[in-house]
């Protein structure tokens, strides 16, 4: 999936993902990345998340919408991302032992940026200001919850 969250001058936060779903998929399996508040969600009162990875995993726990409503707490991105996501990645491995890799990122209306991750995971961000600054962030490395 390649999913993006942007800011526009006017304020309105805007969300977007395009996925070919997964390798040797079923026919008719519908991922997370075409579903409200689990491969994406934006509320432009707050910000935006978008979510890449195994979808089965990302829906059980809704994530984008959880990290926009965390933001709307006033949480800023990352710690908004590092509260839904690491305390569900330790769920979901004490329930099922292995699970999917998967990423998220989000971006608030300030134009402040999080991510969350359990494997390596390249992502970019850009401004009107600069050309695009290539990162990559590991398995809860930034995690403030810990
Ligand atoms: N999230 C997508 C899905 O589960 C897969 C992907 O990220 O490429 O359909």
């Amino acid at each position: 999936t390649v999913g993006m969250v942007s800011l526009d001058q006017s304020g309105s936060i805007s969300v977007g993902t395009s996925t070919s779903g997964l390798f040797m998929k079923k026919p008719g399996r519908t991922g997370d990345s075409a579903l409200v508040g689990d491969g994406f969600y934006a509320d432009s009162e707050i910000g935006g998340a978008a979510a890449t990875g195994l979808g089965e995993d990302i829906m059980k726990g809704c994530l984008c919408y959880e990290i926009v409503r965390l933001m709307g707490t006033g949480l800023s991105p990352q710690d908004a991302c590092d509260k839904a996501v690491y305390p569900f990645v330790k769920k979901l491995k004490e329930r099922y032992g292995k699970i999917g890799e998967f990423s998220l990122v989000a971006l608030n209306k300030e134009g402040q940026w999080g991510v969350a991750t359990n494997v390596e995971f390249t992502f970019a961000v850009g401004t009107e200001d600069s050309k695009p600054a290539i990162y990559i962030a590991f398995p809860g490395e930034n995690d403030t919850t810990k």
